[in-house]
């Protein structure tokens, strides 16, 4: 428990230190963007409308990789009744503009009037965090597939160093076919700052993990070289009202931790 109370220490003061530098950061960033937009846009010389949009670029990307810090950084937000349908409707339409025609996408939704509590955007986020890297993990294209199911979980299924909420759960599965992961990689896969990509930030898999362990729930990762990739996520679910918390001996509030 004693290891278990400094890694949630060290992650809460990561968490606040990249919260406060993403702040500070969008604010310088910001003007650069604006500037590097204008000169590429009106400037005369084509040569300083080349340096206008490798500024605008530049900025571009440190927003992005901000905004990524930022949403790892937010604790969880107020819980509310979330319905499946609207969840993976919206995710749809998120990835319609994302997905190469060579990624044949599949979604299949087993209960879209299921409602829980939960926070619609934060599932939102980390669903398509998962969706973005299956993609770029298939730049030659491959198969995507977005599933959920209900299960029944016992307390057998989790491990040690999990939160456990033994009862029925929601499952979202985000399976890919491509490379796979190397155990080494996989070994590494929720170390902060971890990426094997140029332009990453490896917060992705951290945040997705901080909004399901928010939501009083556990991800699970499946990968082998020439495998493809699976993520789960098991959701509980739980209603909305307090007394219906209470009754089943649940803290509450774990969507505000
Ligand atoms: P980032 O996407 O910025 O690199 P993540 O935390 O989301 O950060 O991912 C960390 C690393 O995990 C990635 O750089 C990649 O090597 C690996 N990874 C994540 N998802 C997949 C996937 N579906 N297939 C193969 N590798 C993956």
């Amino acid at each position: 428990a004693q290891t278990e109370l400094i890694r949630a220490q060290r992650f809460e003061s990561l968490a606040m230190l990249a919260g406060g530098l993403s702040h500070d950061l969008r604010n310088l960033l910001q003007p650069l963007l604006f500037a590097g937009e204008s000169l590429r846009d009106h400037a005369e010389d084509p040569q300083l409308a080349r340096l206008g949009a490798l500024v605008r670029d530049c900025g571009k990307r440190g927003l992005d990789m901000v905004q990524s810090m930022l949403s790892f950084a937010r604790g969880a937000r107020r819980a509310e009744q979330v319905r499946l349908g609207a969840l993976m409707d919206a995710l749809g339409l998120l990835l319609q503009g994302s997905v190469p025609r060579a990624i044949h996408m599949g979604m299949v939704v087993d209960a879209p009037e299921l409602t829980f509590a939960g926070n619609h955007t934060e599932l939102q986020q980390c669903l398509l965090n998962l969706c973005l890297n299956a993609i770029q993990a298939m730049p030659e294209g491959g198969e995507l597939r977005i599933e959920t199911a209900q299960e029944r979980l016992d307390a057998e299924f989790f491990m040690s160093d999990e939160q456990s909420h033994p009862g029925r759960h929601l499952r979202l599965s985000v399976i890919d076919n491509g490379p796979g992961m190397s155990r080494e990689v996989l070994a590494r896969l929720f170390e902060p700052f971890f990426t094997t990509k140029e332009n990453g930030t490896g917060l992705g898999l951290l945040s997705c993990r901080r909004i399901v362990v928010s939501h009083g729930g556990v991800m699970r990762v499946d990968s082998a070289p020439g495998r493809g990739t699976r993520f789960d996520l098991y959701i509980p679910l739980q209603e909305l009202a307090a007394d219906t918390a209470e009754a089943n001996g649940d803290d509450s509030d774990s969507l505000e931790g």
